[in-house]
């Protein structure tokens, strides 16, 4: 789990200051992360800013902080909520005025991991027209990939910690004691959208809406596709070989 800064400003709201207390990285990175559900993004994209000194942000958290907080929630935030409820994507607008009012993460010094979004072209094209306000480019777009069975396999055993947020999985990456957290001790529960009945409609989804996001990347010359296959220490080590040879984006 990464713990370069508090993620304030990303996750609770962005009106609230950022603390970080980690050296600065050698270089920046800016990557998105894309990869249907279940192919092992979120584990990925902690060890990546763990190693890359990045911001993780995924869209997936900043909705499950909101579910989870005890502030009234607004009419579009109850919403986007019945959407991630169903399995189904949340309507563009409301996704991309999240990110847009948090677009500060953008210009960080430490640069950032965008795991989760885009999601659809339109929010590919209004990130491109966001990074291009602040004059930021992306230095990599990478795709992981896996066969639709392990998905399936791999998103149906997975628990989460209710405090958190560690991945578990019953059978590939067991807690030392049944349903409990290994780093706090907190309950693990299953997230309502891996259930079987929502985890179909995600990957209808994906399939549908993002992976044309796949073609859209490799033509812009940003796309790195990795197998997800193997244990998560492998697929960071092969991303990792991956992002070493990129060169540097000009003035970063
Ligand atoms: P994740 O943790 O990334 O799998 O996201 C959990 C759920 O939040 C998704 O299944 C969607 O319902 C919703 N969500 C997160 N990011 C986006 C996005 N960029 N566009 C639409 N829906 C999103």
């Amino acid at each position: 789990m990464t713990s370069i800064s508090n993620k304030a400003a990303w996750v609770d709201e962005p009106q609230q200051p950022c603390v970080k207390y980690m050296p600065f990285p050698k270089r920046p990175y800016r990557l998105v992360l894309l990869g249907a559900p279940g192919v092992g993004k979120g584990t990925q994209a902690d060890l990546l800013c763990q190693e890359l000194l990045t911001c993780h942000l995924s869209t997936g958290e900043v909705f499950r902080a909101i579910k989870d907080s005890d502030r009234e929630k607004t009419a579009a935030q109850n919403e986007a909520l019945a959407y991630i409820k169903r399995g189904e994507l949340v309507p563009d607008e409301i996704v991309i005025d999240m990110v847009r009012e948090r677009s500060d993460c953008f210009v960080c010094e430490y640069g950032f991991i965008l795991d989760g979004f885009p999601r659809t072209l339109p929010q590919a094209e209004a990130l491109g027209t966001m990074l291009g306000e602040v004059d930021v480019a992306l230095d990599a777009v990478i795709t992981y990939e896996l066969p639709k069975e392990v998905i399936v396999d791999r998103l149906s055993g997975r628990r989460m910690c209710s405090n958190c947020r560690t991945n578990f999985h019953v059978e590939y990456k067991p807690p030392l004691q049944d349903g409990v957290c290994d780093r706090c001790g907190s309950p693990l529960v299953q997230r309502e959208d891996d259930r079987p009945e929502s985890v179909v409609v995600r990957l209808e989804e994906y399939q549908e809406s993002t992976e044309p996001l796949i073609q859209y990347y490799r033509k812009a010359g940003l796309l790195m596709q990795i197998s997800a296959m193997g244990d998560p220490q492998s697929v960071f080590q092969k991303t990792m070989g991956m992002l070493e040879r990129l060169p540097s984006v000009v003035g970063s």
